[in-house]
């Protein structure tokens, strides 16, 4: 008993003190893991204040893909991309926070890594289109639909940071 209202006291805590938290879906892509960038993009939301809540390498099938990438099926570069994101293994995580699914955008930077601003993810650390190092999920629904695509339920860790920064008060 008091077990339970100790753990919904936490749960109501946890959205009082955050309300816009959010989850959402990030990968370091094939080229970004054979670059060695895995550390790299992870402490870059770490130093934002986002929470890492799940992470795992996963080489890709090409059922997986072409599910993660439907929208984008009637596309010429389709193939390709299915080529590129199946050639090796891709760290996929979940990331927790404040506008994380927007913030996360724009931390990743423009498709085209060229015209992807300095300071950007792409903008610093790529030039092709074609291998542009990480995915982020583009919106709310889309974020709660490829982390369901990815992970189990068991794979994604509930946990509060000992001391939680940049949310809005
Ligand atoms: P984003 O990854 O920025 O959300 P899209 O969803 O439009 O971009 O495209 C998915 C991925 O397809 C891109 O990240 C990139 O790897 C690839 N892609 C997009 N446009 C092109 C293109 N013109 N040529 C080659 N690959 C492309």
């Amino acid at each position: 008993m008091v077990a339970t209202l100790l753990s919904i006291f936490s749960l109501l805590n946890r959205n009082m003190a955050d309300p816009r938290a959010e989850p959402t879906f990030l990968a370091v892509k094939p080229d970004g893991v054979q670059r060695g960038l895995v550390g790299e993009i992870i402490s870059r939301f770490r130093k934002l204040g986002y929470q890492l809540v799940a992470g795992k390498f996963v080489w890709p099938s090409k059922d997986l893909l072409h599910d993660h990438y439907a929208e984008l099926s009637s596309k010429p570069f389709f193939p390709g991309l299915i080529e590129y994101m199946s050639s090796g293994p891709v760290f996929a995580m979940v990331w927790e926070g404040t506008d994380v699914v927007s913030v996360g955008r724009k931390t990743i930077g423009a498709t085209n890594p060229r015209k992807s601003p300095i300071g950007t993810i792409r903008g610093d650390l790529a030039i092709d289109v074609g291998r542009n190092i990480c995915y982020g999920s583009e919106s709310v629904g889309t974020a709660e639909r490829e982390i369901a695509l990815w992970f189990t339920t068991d794979e994604v860790a509930s946990y509060d940071l000992a001391r939680r920064i940049g949310f809005i008060k």
